[in-house]
């Protein structure tokens, strides 16, 4: 492995220490088998994970009588104890505490975040893929819930993921930063966008980061770093690292600011001691970018 990909263990989502089992998906028998010692990540209709009064995520064990219900999502085999894990949505009583998922990032162990972050993102996708988009009709969900077969035509429909690139610009030792109006005061982040149909990664690195801010990136540069998944509700973040040709952003579009940072600058903000500029979150891949970039140029 890379060993620059270190750098990287630190965002959210990324290890949820599970076998998926695939086979197991095809063979309900086995499944129902597995039923009685399964553990289950209870979601509301919200998609937020029903928790104990501490706020940590206690998984519930099904009443032994209970045959696997059929909306039952097949999350994989728990590499440790091997033992099975599924996640459903239930019905929540009022009283009882949930969890957001970027809330469960900063405060559940890290594989249970990113168990969360996969049965989100695929219930998410059930929640919305109700019907055929091809025929219209019904669409009921097999092989443990990962394939849709429509009920009129037969056809397959799979869950979506859809993949976008962030990226760590630099030229001459500073790093490329941005910010939307939309975000908090002061924050900025890595140029960012999703992939479009037709288009490869490094096409979309280089298309991203001159429609936001009219900078140039050599194409040859442009070198995947990680990736994390974001279910927000089904993204790929796909990192990257570039170097531009150079010149002075310009935004007229999705950004309202941009502007090349210093390698002091970025220490700062990542210190939490900039005056004006703050990065984003721990649990995200664009802060692991940033601070792969000041290690790196920091040598
Ligand atoms: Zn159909």
């Amino acid at each position: 492995m890379n060993p620059t990909f270190a750098a990287f263990a630190a965002h959210a989502y990324t290890e949820a220490g599970l076998d998926r089992a695939d086979p197991l998906r095809h063979d309900s028998a086995a499944l129902a088998a597995l039923w009685p010692c399964a553990r289950v990540l209870r979601l509301d209709s919200q998609l937020r994970a029903v928790v104990g009064a501490d706020g940590q995520w206690q998984p519930q064990r099904p009443a032994p009588v209970a045959a696997l219900p059929g909306d039952a999502l097949f999350l994989g085999i728990d590499r440790a104890d091997q033992l099975p894990w599924f996640a459903r949505i239930e019905p929540v009583a009022a009283d009882e505490p949930v969890v957001e998922l970027r809330q469960a990032a900063s405060q559940w162990p890290a594989p249970m975040a990113a168990r969360f972050a996969y049965a989100r993102g695929m219930l998410h996708w059930q929640q919305r893929t109700r019907f055929c988009a091809g025929c219209g009709q019904a669409l009921a969900y097999e092989r443990a819930g990962f394939v849709a077969r429509c009920q009129g035509c037969g056809s397959e429909h799979y869950p979506r993921v859809d993949p976008a690139v962030i990226v760590a610009v630099e030229h001459e030792g500073q790093l490329l930063l941005g910010r939307q109006a939309s975000w908090p005061a002061g924050r900025h982040s890595l140029i960012a966008g999703f992939v479009e149909p037709g288009e490869t990664l490094e096409q979309a690195v280089i298309r991203e980061v001159h429609e936001e801010t009219r900078i140039h990136v050599e194409p040859s540069s442009c070198r995947y770093q990680g990736a994390q998944p974001w279910p927000f509700p089904g993204a790929l973040m796909l990192g990257f690292a570039a170097t531009a040709v150079g010149g002075q952003p310009q935004v007229d579009g999705e950004l309202e600011h941009a502007a090349w940072f210093s390698h002091q600058d970025i220490g700062l903000a990542l210190a939490e001691a900039h005056p004006t500029i703050h990065l984003p979150p721990a649990l995200s891949i664009a802060r692991s970018l940033i601070a792969h970039w000041y290690d790196r140029r920091g040598q």
